[in-house]
C-alpha cells in the first residue's frame, strides 16, 4: 500500500510506470496467508517489483514501449516473471522503456518520456529509465531491467541506483521481447548491492526454455553481497582501468568521481593495474551494426497477423496491411534500426559491414580476455556523463549512440557488469556511477566488489 501511495503521489510527475497492478494488494494478502500456514517463501516474499514492460505478464499488458503492442496480453509469463512470483514477490506494474529498448533516455517510448526523479528536466537514462526512475523515486524497491547494451547499468548511472547486467546466459530470456538476441540480458536494479542480489537469486540460474541459458551451478549473490560487505575483498584486488578510453567526451564530474573512487579503493587495499583494451572504442560501431541487424530480424515477426496492432487497408493486400502496420505501430528510432540492420544484413554489404562488425566483436572478447589474465575486475566510469536534458540528444543519434560507450564492450562480449553509485558530480549535484566488469560466470566477484564500496 505505501508503494501503491508513492505512485499516486509522484508518477504523474515521473511517469515510471505503463500500467500498475491493480491486483498487487490481493497477491501481497495471498502472500502472507501462505507465510501465516507455514509456506517458506525466502527473503522477498511480499516485497513489491517494478517490471520492465519488455518482459511479459500474463496479468497486465506487455508492450515492450511500442503502439504496436498497444493492450497486448501475453498467454505465459517471462520466466524471470514466473519465478519472481514463485518466491512471493508482489508484480507492482510495468514500467516505461524506450521502444523494443531501443535508446538511452527512455525518449523513445510511444507512451511519453520518463522523467529523472533527481531533476524532472532530465532523463532518467534508457532503455529501462522506468525501471530505474521507480527505484530511485522510492515508487519501487526492487525492480526488474534488461541490457543490451547498458540499459540495465546506465539508467542506474543517472538515478543513483544499483544495476546488474548478468553474464549471458546467467538469466533466462525467455519471455523477455527479444531486441538483439545474442546481446540481451536480463538483470536486477535496486538501491543497494544486497537487494540486488537477492533478486539475481530469485530469476537466475538454467532455464530449458532458453537455448543460450548456461547449465552453470551459480554461487549465492546474496551471500557474495554480505561477504562483500566487510571490505575485506578490496585487499589485493587488481583493478584494471582501460589505458585506451579517451578521456573526451567524459564530463569533467565524472571523470573525478571516477577516481576518488579509485583512490578509496587503493586506500583499501586494492591495486590499480593501467590495462591495455585497444578495441574497446570500437564497440559502439560494431554494436550498432550488429545490434540492428539482429533487432531487423526479431522484430519481421510484428506483421499484423500474429501480434497486436493491425491497420485495415480496405480492399488492399496483405503486403498493404503489413506495411501500413508496421508504419503506424513503429516509431523513428526502431524504422530507422530496421533499415540499417536489414541494409547491413544485404547481399553485397553483409562482409563489409556484419561480418567487419562480428571481427570487431572477437577483437574485443580478445581485449577482454588479455585483461582477465591480469586483472580481477575492469573499472571504468558507468557513462560519459551525468543525466542530461529531455530533447537534449533526441534530433541527434549518433550523440545518443555514444552514450553507451562504457557499456557495449560487456554485452558484445558476454561478460557480466555492474553500475553503483559513486557520488556526484561536483559541477552539476547529479549521481555518477561506477561500472566494475568481471570474467564472464564472476557475477558473485562484482557483487563483493560493489558491497565493499558502498
Ligand atoms: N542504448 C542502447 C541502445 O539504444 C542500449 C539498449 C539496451 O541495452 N536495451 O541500443
Amino acid at each position: 500500500q505505501a508503494h501503491l501511495d508513492r505512485i499516486a503521489a509522484v508518477d504523474a510527475d515521473v511517469h515510471a510506470f505503463l500500467h500498475v497492478n491493480e491486483h498487487a494488494l490481493e497477491v501481497a494478502a495471498d502472500i502472507d496467508r501462505r507465510r501465516a500456514a507455514g509456506d517458506d517463501l525466502g527473503p522477498l516474499a511480499g516485497v513489491p517489483l517494478a517490471i520492465k514492460d519488455v518482459l511479459v505478464t500474463t496479468d497486465m499488458p506487455s508492450t515492450s514501449g511500442s503502439k504496436i503492442l498497444e493492450g497486448y496480453m501475453s498467454p505465459y509469463d517471462a520466466t524471470v516473471v514466473a519465478r519472481s512470483r514463485a518466491a512471493g514477490l508482489v508484480p507492482l506494474g510495468k514500467t516505461n522503456m524506450d521502444e523494443f529498448a531501443m535508446g538511452s533516455s527512455t525518449e523513445h517510448s510511444a507512451y511519453g518520456p520518463t522523467r529523472n526523479p533527481w531533476d524532472l528536466s532530465r532523463i532518467p537514462g534508457g532503455s529501462g529509465g522506468g525501471s530505474a526512475a521507480a527505484v530511485a523515486a522510492f515508487e519501487a524497491p526492487l525492480a526488474l531491467g534488461s541490457d543490451t547494451g547498458g540499459s540495465i547499468r546506465q539508467p542506474a548511472h543517472v538515478t543513483g541506483t544499483v544495476g546488474i547486467k548478468p553474464t549471458y546466459g546467467g538469466v533466462s530470456r525467455y519471455g523477455a521481447i527479444a531486441l538483439a538476441s545474442s546481446l540481451d540480458q536480463v538483470g536486477p536494479v535496486t538501491r543497494t548491492v544486497l537487494d540486488a542480489g537477492l533478486l539475481h537469486d530469485v530469476i537466475g540460474g538454467h532455464d530449458p526454455h532458453d537455448s543460450t541459458s548456461l547449465a552453470h551451478e551459480w554461487p549465492s549473490f546474496a551471500a557474495a553481497a554480505r561477504e562483500g560487505a566487510t571490505g575485506e575483498v578490496l585487499k589485493g584486488l587488481k583493478v584494471g582501468v582501460i589505458r585506451e578510453l579517451p578521456d573526451s567526451g567524459f564530463q569533467a564530474g565524472v571523470s573525478e568521481s571516477f577516481r576518488a573512487a579509485l583512490a578509496a579503493m587503493e586506500a583499501q587495499g586494492a591495486e590499480i593495474v593501467e590495462i591495455s583494451a585497444p578495441h574497446f572504442e570500437y564497440g559502439v560501431a560494431a554494436y550498432y551494426l550488429i545490434l540492428p541487424a539482429e533487432a531487423s530480424s526479431n522484430l519481421a515477426k510484428f506483421d499484423s497477423v500474429r501480434f497486436g496492432l493491425r491497420v485495415d487497408v480496405p480492399g488492399g493486400t496483405v503486403e498493404d496491411v503489413m506495411a501500413k502496420t508496421r508504419d503506424a505501430g513503429f516509431g523513428d528510432e526502431v524504422k530507422r534500426r530496421i533499415i540499417l540492420g536489414t541494409y547491413a544484413l544485404s547481399a553485397g554489404y553483409y562482409d563489409a559491414y556484419y561480418g567487419s562488425a562480428q571481427k570487431v566483436r572477437t577483437l574485443i572478447q580478445q581485449d577482454f580476455a588479455d585483461a582477465f589474465s591480469q586483472v580481477d575486475v575492469i573499472a571504468t566510469p558507468s557513462a560519459p556523463t551525468t543525466a542530461f536534458k529531455l530533447g537534449e540528444k533526441i534530433d541527434d543519434p549518433l550523440q545518443m549512440y555514444l552514450n553507451d560507450v562504457t557499456t557495449i564492450p560487456a554485452n558484445l562480449a558476454g561478460v557480466p557488469g555492474i553500475s553503483i553509485p559513486s557520488g556526484l558530480a561536483s559541477e552539476d549535484g547529479l549521481p555518477v556511477g561506477i561500472q566494475f566488469l568481471a570474467p564472464a560466470h564472476e557475477d558473485a566477484r562484482l557483487y563483493r566488489v560493489g558491497a565493499a564500496l558502498e
